[in-house]
């Protein structure tokens, strides 16, 4: 057994086809070019690449920054700037914003409006 990877069906070998390198089922077989099929393959690992991000910052939709902060920390390469949050039904939350997910020091928001003018 193999899932298809485009579909992710679980399907018997005998019932798989490869297409650019890729294994798909017999349903998906010809459905696309191997143009199409590279182009939707790489716009699934895009996905499934940034899905952990997607989930983690959607929960802060909603949230209104009602103060800031810079909080030093002796261990870190630089001080990280501090959010306070609150939402009309949730629990109040902090960003803290790092250079990493470990930590190691503070980041830098780069703040702009949806024209792309930079704020600052
Ligand atoms: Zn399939």
């Amino acid at each position: 057994m193999s899932n298809c990877q485009l579909c992710g069906k679980r399907e018997d070998e005998r019932n798989t086809q490869e297409q650019m390198g890729y294994t798909i089922c017999l349903s998906c077989d010809g459905l696309y070019s191997d143009e199409e099929l590279q182009e939707k393959m790489e716009h699934k690992a895009h996905h499934n690449k940034y899905l952990f991000y997607t989930k983690y910052y959607n929960q802060l939709k909603g949230y209104k920054i009602v103060s800031y902060e810079m909080i030093e920390d002796d261990g870190a390469l630089a001080p990280f700037p501090s959010f306070q949050l609150t939402h009309p039904t949730k629990e109040d939350i902090q960003i803290d914003v790092s250079m990493d997910e470990e930590g190691n020091g503070g980041g830098f928001l780069f703040i702009s409006t949806k024209r792309g003018q930079s704020i600052g």
